[in-house]
């Protein structure tokens, strides 16, 4: 099994969830008392996304391409970004390392592609859902047709992002919010399938508030991620 370099900690809540998914997967693949062999970075998350919301894309970058660097030299053999977001900086960060990075967006694509269909709803931060470093990948790779909400709408999935689901905070009107949302977009964007591409969403909603297939990338990256392990 190869060891597994996480640039976690944006923010700790989702990189917990990963932590016991690649656990737990693996335990599942090999049975008995494997574990995953993870090393993890884990950022003080004020840190990034005050960057981030500056726009300091730069600084960010450069947070990230030192972690993953301290990653490659401690041992990791594949490196995993702990959030979708930050994979616009992903470029920055394979370029300065020799292990491969394994990319949630193409996790997540070909997961779509392979449940056969097309045109998801992506709820994300305003980052993942305005910029094209994410959704353009899904276009081009994948031959997708991601929808995402209109301004309202993204304005509500970021502000739960930020002022909730990273602090710890699970409310059943933001449940109720992003459920209101993706009835919404299926009626008037004929949307087809949900793509949770934040990972703390999958701490608010699943696949049981939907009746069209819906994609967890913190799941289906740490799917991705055990699969190169024991590959
Ligand atoms: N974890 C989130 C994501 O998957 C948001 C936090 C961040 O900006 O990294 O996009």
């Amino acid at each position: 099994m190869k060891t597994l370099g996480l640039i976690g900690g944006m923010s700790w809540e989702s990189t917990a969830i990963y932590y016991r998914l690649l656990n737990e997967i693996v335990r599942e693949r090999l049975g008995e008392l494997h574990s995953a062999k993870l090393l993890l970075w884990s950022f003080d998350f004020a840190e990034i996304a005050e960057r981030q919301h500056a726009g300091d894309w730069d600084g960010a970058g450069a947070l990230l391409v030192e972690a993953a660097r301290k990653l490659e030299a401690g041992g990791a053999e594949g490196l995993v970004i702990c959030t979708n977001t930050m994979h616009k900086l992903a470029g920055d960060v394979q370029a300065a390392v020799s292990v491969p990075l394994i990319h949630i967006a193409d996790a997540t694509g070909r997961a779509v592609v392979e449940a056969g269909v097309k045109r998801p709803a992506l709820l994300a931060t305003r980052f993942t859902m305005e910029q094209d470093f994410y959704k353009g990948r899904l276009v081009e790779k994948y031959d997708l047709q991601p929808v995402v909400p209109d301004q309202a709408g993204r304005d509500m999935v970021h502000r739960v992002i930020y002022d909730e689901l990273c602090r710890g905070i699970v409310k059943p009107e933001s449940h109720a919010a992003y459920v209101g949302e993706i009835d919404r977009m299926r009626r008037e964007d004929q949307v087809d399938s949900v793509i949770m591409g934040c990972t703390e969403i999958t701490m608010l909603i699943g696949q049981g508030d939907f009746d069209v297939p819906v994609f967890d990338t913190t799941r289906i990256h740490a799917e991705a991620a055990v699969d190169f392990a024991l590959s």
